[in-house]
């Protein structure tokens, strides 16, 4: 779907799609295969400027929009969702966050870094106990004389073993819930902080993620980004960014399973003849085209909504329920095209399935992106049921 866009943004993809087919496909499957998470080759996305794109080049990024973004970002995922969740992680979660709510010394310190690829930022905002109700973090932020000390525990953490700067979502005052949280850039040397791996994931095994413990950890109050009670609004608007780029990845896994069956399919034969001449593998394969190229234009359309300026929640939402619906749906049908081959590595298909099934769960359920979605079709919010009288 390449109609509408600029030169530009063509000639980006085509050394976006290049680059995967170069760099990160040949290494996908050893990686998964070792659960290694390839620090290597996240340092090379960034040096290929893919770590920050749309960051405004004086702080490091390369000031692209957000629709040339998603194009890098598919194709990423098409290569690798472990890479893909490097980018989104590092791309829209905190480069995205510190240069919308950060102050000019806190994006001089950590942006050119983050977008150069020499250092690594996590998004710490789901705990054991807090998940799809994130307005209810439990870790503790307490003013001291020289700013503040953090207690609590972050669960689920992508890139927090390698990471050197943690954005921490913390409650400042228990009696304002979620007007009294915060948000901290909190460098990960510093005492009291610890990360721990977090192993035996259905998918994204080559992806790091880890859990967080925050014990009596002291910063400084140039850690706070925004204002105290701004936290809540910064972790909307960070998923806000980072939903888009799931979808966009989701979109690249769509089209890799597209890719990996008409292979397949048309080299596979049964009954002397290549099975893509059947017409129920025709109809898989069909199936798997429309969900590719619906996901890709409702990516397109939230993409070009936020290049616009314009408020994109909602088919931000819709980008990203149907997008992380589509790629499980498309991964499924893709391991049945390639029958008892699908169901092991040698085809990349089995791993999509594995690394799709958490785009569904990460940034927000499908359930609450469906909350989302009806609360502005009918103007009824239903994310909080009333309780028990
Ligand atoms: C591999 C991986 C990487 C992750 N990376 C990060 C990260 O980098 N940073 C970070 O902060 N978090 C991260 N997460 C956490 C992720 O965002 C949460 O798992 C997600 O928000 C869901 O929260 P939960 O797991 O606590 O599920 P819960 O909130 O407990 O939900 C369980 C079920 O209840 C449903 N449910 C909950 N509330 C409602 C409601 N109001 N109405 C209807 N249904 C509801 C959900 O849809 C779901 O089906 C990651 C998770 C994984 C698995």
């Amino acid at each position: 779907m390449s109609y509408g866009l600029t030169d530009e943004q063509r000639l980006i993809a085509e050394t976006a799609r290049d680059f995967v087919d170069k760099e990160v496909i040949p290494r996908a499957r050893e990686s998964d295969r070792a659960e290694r998470f390839d620090a290597d080759l996240a340092r090379q996305l960034g040096e290929m400027g893919y770590l920050g794109a749309p960051v405004a080049e004086e702080y490091g990024g390369r000031g692209l929009d957000y629709v040339t973004y998603g194009l890098i970002v598919e194709e990423v995922g098409r290569g690798d969702s472990a890479q893909r969740t490097v980018v989104s992680v590092q791309t829209s979660l905190v480069c995205g966050s510190i240069e919308r709510w950060g102050n000019e010394e806190q994006k001089q310190r950590w942006l050119p870094k983050l977008c150069s690829g020499e250092s690594f930022g996590c998004f710490g905002l789901t705990e054991p106990d807090t998940g799809s109700d994130a307005a209810s973090v439990r870790t503790r932020a307490e003013k001291t004389d020289n700013g503040w000390r953090i207690n609590g525990q972050k669960m689920w953490i992508s890139l927090g073993n390698v990471a050197d700067v943690a954005l921490i979502f913390a409650q400042t005052d228990p009696s304002k819930g979620h007007r009294g949280m915060a948000c901290f850039l909190v460098p990960t040397d510093t005492e009291g902080f610890s990360s721990q791996e977090v192993h035996g994931k259905l998918g994204l095994k080559a992806s790091d993620t880890a859990s967080l413990g925050l014990d009596g950890v002291e910063v400084g109050d140039d850690a706070l980004m925004g204002e105290i009670g701004d936290g809540f609004k910064i972790a909307m608007s960070a998923l806000d960014l980072g939903r888009y780029s799931v979808a966009a990845g989701c979109v690249g896994i769509c089209q890799g399973c597209v890719d990996a069956s008409v292979a397949y399919s048309t080299e596979r034969k049964q009954f002397g003849v290549p099975i893509a001449s059947f017409q129920l593998v025709q109809a898989m394969i069909a199936d798997m085209v429309v969900r590719r190229d619906a996901a890709r234009a409702l990516v397109r359309r939230a993409g070009e909504l936020k290049d616009a300026g314009e408020p994109s929640t909602v088919e931000t939402s819709v980008a990203k329920l149907y997008a992380t619906e589509s790629s499980v749906e498309c991964a499924n049908l893709a391991i049945q095209v390639h029958g008892g081959s699908g169901y092991v590595d040698d085809h990349p298909v089995e791993r999509y399935l594995r690394d799709a099934r958490v785009t569904t769960l990460y940034e927000g359920t499908s359930q609450i992106q469906k909350l989302i979605i009806a609360r502005d079709a009918t103007g009824i919010n239903a994310m909080t049921p009333p309780k028990p009288e």
